[in-house]
């Protein structure tokens, strides 16, 4: 319990209008973009400045109090749940677009702006910021930072890493530091801003962030390849690659997910298919043309059934709302979902395939594929109950060897989701210890009193 003192202290410094501490407010900070996990913060604060920031966290780090950042609470990790209590530390009102600058393709920014808002904002001056987490009508950019966010257009533009080129932080102790800067090359000490991004909220307060942007591109063409093979659809990801066409994006449904999805919204993709692979290509019209043709070749020679170029955008987009439905479709099928997050080696999308499909059927679960195949960043996802003990060990157990074969495969236990409440024994074991060793003593240097998102990432 924080002492009613320091309440008093929160609303004097940030306004009454701005703290909230009545239970039926404090629940809907609980929980984040899943029913996994759920624990009440003491108070919830609605900073608006870097200085109200910096004077909220003096008062943690005296008192000890956990503070929780919070952008759109969309993570599925358990990343803004106060589980030790404490701050909840929402960024919301600080949704600012401070600058875009045309002319050097960047933006200045604070960490509550919403990715969709701003890239409608960035729209108008034909720019874009290119990583694309498929929660944008919710992510804020804070969030995006912290969780190094990705999605589908990672293929070829990358992800959040490579369009930060500065951050303000405040840290733990209430110091306001900037690191990086506004330029595309620094090279001026160690690259700091590295450590903050995907550091989860447990190193400090991302308060602003100067972003590096591209220009839209001029054309776009979407591509359905339908396979009678999942392995084979995995196949037709790296194929693309070596054989020289690098798409926007490349994405994954399996059966169980089209079918789900052509349940809650029939959108006319084949029931019947084992999986489907939707691909983007971007950039000069003529290129993209090109484009189109060599995966349409490519594609069908590497066992796609049939594969089409949609003939407009309305059909585009139809498939790529097929996609962003995936998470809904998965979550809402079951009491208990285990949606996780692995990458592996592109060229290793087949052989992990099969090793998930081996092991939900050693472990009797119903499990489902779906992702950024193009960056072998897959979202294997069990259905299951945790109310029933026998299904739910199954599932565990299940999920415990799906990530062991991320590992033996080349691959990492989290392509984007981050590590969170629940992978913290997996990243232990799996992670070299002097690595660990010197990853907790950054932490312990940056946040001595461990205030910072406790019970993330290391317990
Ligand atoms: C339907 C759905 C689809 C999704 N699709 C994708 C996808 O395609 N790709 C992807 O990468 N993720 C995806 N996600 C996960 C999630 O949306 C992203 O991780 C997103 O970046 C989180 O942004 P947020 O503002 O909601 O952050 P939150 O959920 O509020 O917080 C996420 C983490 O960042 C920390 N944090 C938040 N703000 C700050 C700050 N200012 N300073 C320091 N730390 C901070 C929090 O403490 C927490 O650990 C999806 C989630 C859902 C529900």
């Amino acid at each position: 319990m924080i002492k009613e003192s320091l309440i008093g202290e929160f609303q004097r410094i940030v306004g009454k209008e701005n703290v909230l501490t009545k239970k039926e407010a404090l629940r809907a900070y609980s929980y984040d973009g899943t029913t996994s996990w759920i624990h009440e913060p003491d108070v919830v604060v609605f900073p608006r400045t870097t200085k109200e920031i910096s004077d909220i966290m003096k008062i943690a780090n005296a008192e000890k109090i956990p503070v929780t950042p919070r952008g759109g609470g969309t993570n599925v990790s358990g990343g803004s749940i106060p589980i030790m209590g404490g701050i909840v530390l929402c960024t919301t009102k600080m949704n600012k677009i401070l600058n875009v600058d045309k002319e050097n393709l960047t933006a200045t920014v604070e960490p509550g702006v919403v990715l969709m808002d701003l890239n409608i904002r960035l729209g108008k001056e034909g720019l874009f910021f290119p990583p694309d987490p498929q929660s944008f009508l919710g992510a804020t950019m804070g969030g995006i930072i912290a969780e190094n966010a990705g999605g589908p257009a990672c293929v070829k533009y990358g992800v959040t890493k490579q369009y930060i080129l500065g951050l303000e932080i405040v840290l733990p102790t209430g110091e306001i530091i900037n690191i990086g800067g506004r330029t595309v090359k620094n090279v001026v000490g160690y690259d700091l801003i590295h450590i903050f991004i995907s550091s989860e909220g447990t190193l400090g307060m991302i308060t602003k962030a100067e972003l590096k942007l591209n220009p839209l591109p001029l054309a776009r063409r979407t591509i359905m390849a339908v396979y009678d093979d999942l392995e084979m659809a995995g196949e037709s990801v790296f194929r693309i690659l070596e054989n020289g066409v690098i798409p926007g994006k490349i994405e994954l449904l399996d059966n169980w997910v089209i079918n789900r999805i052509e349940e809650m919204m029939p959108l006319g993709l084949p029931k019947d298919a084992e999986a489907v692979l939707l691909f983007e290509t971007d950039g000069i019209p003529e290129a993209v043309e090109k484009e189109t043709e060599k995966i349409v070749e490519i594609t069908k020679k590497y066992g796609a059934r049939d594969v089409r170029a949609a003939k407009d955008m309305d059909e585009a987009n139809k498939y790529w709302l097929a996609r962003r439905a995936g998470f809904a479709a998965v979550f809402g099928k079951a009491p208990t979902v285990m949606a996780e997050d692995i990458a592996v080696p592109r060229g290793k999308i087949p052989a992990f395939i099969k090793r998930c499909k081996d092991i939900a059927k050693k472990y009797n679960v119903e499990m489902c594929i779906l992702g950024h195949a193009g960056d072998g960043n897959l979202h294997p996802s069990i259905l299951t109950d945790v109310k029933n003990k026998d299904l739910y060990d199954r599932a565990v157990k299940a999920m415990d060897e799906i990530f062991e074969s991320a590992v033996e495969l080349g691959g990492v236990l989290s392509g984007e989701h981050g590590i969170g409440l629940e992978k913290a024994k997996f990243f232990k074991r799996m992670t070299d210890p002097v690595v660990v060793d010197i990853m907790k003593k950054i932490k312990a240097l940056l946040d001595p009193n461990n205030i910072m998102n406790p019970g993330k990432i290391w317990d």
